[in-house]
């Protein structure tokens, strides 16, 4: 790939991406951190070639393997959510998939931890990695319900696929004062958590709105 085709041009241009930001704004995103970060990472190279000139619609794509690549919106929305406590050192991310939200998350906090099921998406984030020099990111091929214990705890931890319950291995890989972002519940009827860990006994959970993921799934796919 070359500069231009990284940069972009006509459908997949800055000036295609100031015009999600715009309306990322409209719908209430305010951290000027994130709409920066929105602003300027390439959402097009993260996506199949014949898809890429809907990069900078609003909306969840296929990544191929029936999973999404999340919509602009939902991820802007989480990224602001998980950072409103401060800045973050170590955050987990659970799913992923094209690699887009660990971009995100990768210019935002020290270090992301990011662990996914199905080995050729994870191979083809870790070339987009590479490509937009994210040096911050480690990736691990796994069943991401049970966290990444050895490298935890975590002061921040997202997940961009649906359980039916939060996962108590994640809720244990907290710190204190830590913060998880989480879709939570079934098909139809899923809403998104933020889990504030108090104590260390002690959680607090709100909900924040009616969310559409992936399911997290168990097992991993070579
Ligand atoms: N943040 C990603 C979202 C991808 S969709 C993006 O914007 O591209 C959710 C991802 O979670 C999929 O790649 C799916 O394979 C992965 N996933 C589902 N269950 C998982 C699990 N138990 N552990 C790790 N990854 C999982």
């Amino acid at each position: 790939m070359n500069k231009l085709q990284l940069q972009g041009i006509g459908m997949t241009s800055q000036r295609t991406r100031g015009r999600l930001v715009e309306r990322l704004k409209e719908q209430g995103i305010t951290g000027q951190q994130v709409l920066d970060v929105m602003g300027n990472t390439p959402r097009h190279i993260f996506i199949d070639e014949a898809l890429s000139h809907r990069a900078y619609e609003d909306t969840a794509l296929p990544i191929g393997f029936n999973q999404t690549i999340s919509q602009p919106y939902i991820v802007a929305r989480m990224t602001e959510i998980l950072l409103a406590g401060g800045p973050l050192e170590r955050v987990l991310e659970v799913g992923t998939g094209s690699g887009y939200q660990t971009t995100i998350l990768a210019q935002l906090v020290d270090k992301v931890f990011s662990v996914e099921r199905i080995k050729p998406l994870q191979e083809k984030a870790r070339q987009r990695f590479s490509l937009l020099k994210i040096h911050n990111v480690s990736l691990r091929h796994s069943d991401g319900g049970m966290g990444w214990a050895d490298r935890g705890p975590f002061d921040g931890i997202m997940v961009t696929a649906a359980p039916e319950q939060v996962p108590p291995e994640l809720l244990a890989q907290m710190s204190v004062g830590g913060r998880l972002v989480i879709p939570v519940g079934g098909t139809q009827n899923q809403q998104l958590k933020l889990v504030i860990r108090v104590t260390e006994t002690e959680y607090e959970t709100t909900v924040l709105e009616g969310v559409k993921f992936v399911p997290l799934l168990s097992g991993t796919i070579r």
